[in-house]
């Protein structure tokens, strides 16, 4: 598909095989998870691109190393690719919409553009197999494919044990990354960047239907949620102006707003870890809590690389043969809807089926019901989870439901069974997180006794460890 003069040319102004540059060079973007303009490496290499660029989003619903996206994250997509063509069209940068297998969508639109070179930001989960091939490809074509540092603070290769592993456990993972060299100050949006005179098809984003109509479930998440890189920096903005202050302290209380609402905005990439984690140090706040959160998500993503896909099997074998209880529909309904009647779970699950979003304390909780004493696999709520979480990703979400369940890395040890009376005393104890969600869950009758489940859950995890049967 590729013409001899296109596999001729390499970087801006130099020459292969000694013919002449002539002149035609133009850069085709890939976005993913990284839907900003700011701190993105590949849209800075495109921008030197003498004969400027494309960009490209590819709704790949059809290769089997990803994950089909929820509802909830459907909608933000929706939202986010919406800004973004918008900035973009700003510099005369035209966003291409494709559906289908990125293996052949991007080759496809390489070829369209006649583009000398592809550049994207790396993916750290099972879709970085498809990059591979994708990268192979392209350049057995004699096109220049190169990819950049992606969402992260630290390329998972660069953290290693001394032995050369990889770690299991966070503190000394988190150690291991603060010794490492700072990461590198934010890319500024490139000044130089514009658009390729080139005109493609493109599908439309609304034909890709990926927000709800009929009935239209996301009215509560579109009055909690502005996405896009504008937003994402206000958000960070307004965080490290003051309740940053009393993050440490206070970031498990569910009704106060001390938290940094950055998650989705960091899902999508449409604030890089970089420029949050320089953003915080500039701020001269005392950010060392929060940093080492963004430290968790590291942990999660990099145990994602080494172990992907982390939503399918637990990191911890034994778990493989845990007993779990064939779920009951009417509890597992109840779990869902939030009518479960323990006030601290209820709302939580409704704040999220409201927003898109659950406070992490609460997370914790209510998916140490569902496990623990609903004894459902953790499974089963991660894909609740993943199907209603606007900051859904192939990470955090797994990773932290192993992690409640007592199969991940670092997890909670099994017998550590959050008591979701216990807890909403302790960090609800107003009641006001609670009222505002669910203060009607006192009405609903408790689906458990909390005491015999508890002792169901132990007596069922002592027997899987006992068990003889060798774990694959
Ligand atoms: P802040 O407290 O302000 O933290 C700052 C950032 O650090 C977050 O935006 C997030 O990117 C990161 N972070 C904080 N805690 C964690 C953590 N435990 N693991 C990984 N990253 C963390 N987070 C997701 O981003 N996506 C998910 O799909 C997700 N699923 C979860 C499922 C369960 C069962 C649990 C217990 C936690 C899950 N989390 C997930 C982690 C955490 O709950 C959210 O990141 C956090 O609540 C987001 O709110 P925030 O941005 O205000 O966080």
């Amino acid at each position: 598909d590729f013409t001899e003069k296109q596999k001729r040319q390499g970087k801006a102004g130099q020459a292969i095989g000694g013919e002449p540059y002539d002149g035609h060079m133009t850069a085709l973007i890939w976005f993913r998870d990284d839907l900003r303009l700011a701190d993105h490496a590949a849209l800075s290499a495109g921008a030197a691109d003498p004969d400027g660029a494309v960009a490209l989003y590819v709704l790949d619903e059809e290769s089997v190393e990803t994950r089909a996206l929820g509802g909830a994250a459907k909608w933000w997509l929706h939202e986010s690719l919406s800004r973004l063509a918008e900035a973009l069209q700003g510099h005369g940068v035209p966003l291409v919409l494709r559906r289908g297998a990125a293996e052949q969508v991007v080759l496809d639109v390489a070829a369209e553009t006649g583009a000398d070179h592809v550049y994207w930001n790396r993916r750290y989960g099972a879709e970085r197999h498809i990059d591979a091939r994708i990268k192979e490809r392209l350049r057995d074509s004699g096109i220049d494919a190169h990819s950049f540092i992606g969402g992260l603070l630290f390329e998972p290769w660069t953290i290693e044990t001394q032995t050369g592993g990889h770690y299991r456990v966070y503190s000394p993972f988190w150690r291991a990354c603060l010794s490492m060299p700072e990461p590198s100050t934010p890319l500024p949006i490139p000044g130089e960047l514009r658009g390729a005179d080139i005109s493609l098809p493109s599908d439309s984003l609304d034909d890709w239907q990926l927000q709800p109509t009929h009935p239209d479930w996301a009215t509560g998440i579109a009055e909690r949620w502005q996405p896009g890189e504008q937003q994402a920096l206000q958000q960070l903005e307004r965080f490290l102006s003051g309740p940053t202050n009393a993050y440490a302290s206070r970031r498990d209380f569910p009704a106060e707003d001390v938290c940094s609402g950055l998650s989705p905005y960091l899902r999508w990439g449409e604030i890089s870890p970089r420029t949050v984690w320089h953003r915080s140090l500039a701020s001269g706040a005392d950010v060392g809590t929060f940093l080492s959160e963004l430290g968790w998500r590291e942990f999660a993503w990099h145990t994602t690389f080494h172990n992907p896909p982390l939503h399918l099997h637990g990191l911890n074998p034994q778990f493989d043969r845990f007993p779990w209880k064939e779920p009951d529909a009417d509890q597992l309904q109840a779990w869902e809807q939030g009518k479960t009647g323990y006030g601290l779970v209820d709302a939580g699950m409704r704040e999220l089926w409201h927003t898109g979003y659950m406070h992490n304390r609460v997370r914790m909780v209510t998916a140490s019901f569902l496990t623990k004493n609903l004894l459902t696999d953790w499974r089963i709520g991660e894909a609740w989870f993943w199907d209603t979480l606007v900051d859904a990703d192939t990470a955090s979400n797994p990773f932290n439901w192993q992690w409640v369940a007592g199969c991940g890395a670092d997890a909670a040890p099994y017998f550590r069974i959050f008591n979701p009376a216990t807890q909403q005393k302790k960090f609800d104890p107003d009641g006001h997180y609670v009222n505002l969600w669910a203060n009607d869950s006192v009405l609903f009758p408790e689906i458990v006794d909390l005491r015999a489940t508890r002792a169901r859950a132990l007596a069922a995890y002592d027997r899987a460890r006992h068990s003889d049967v060798e774990p694959d």
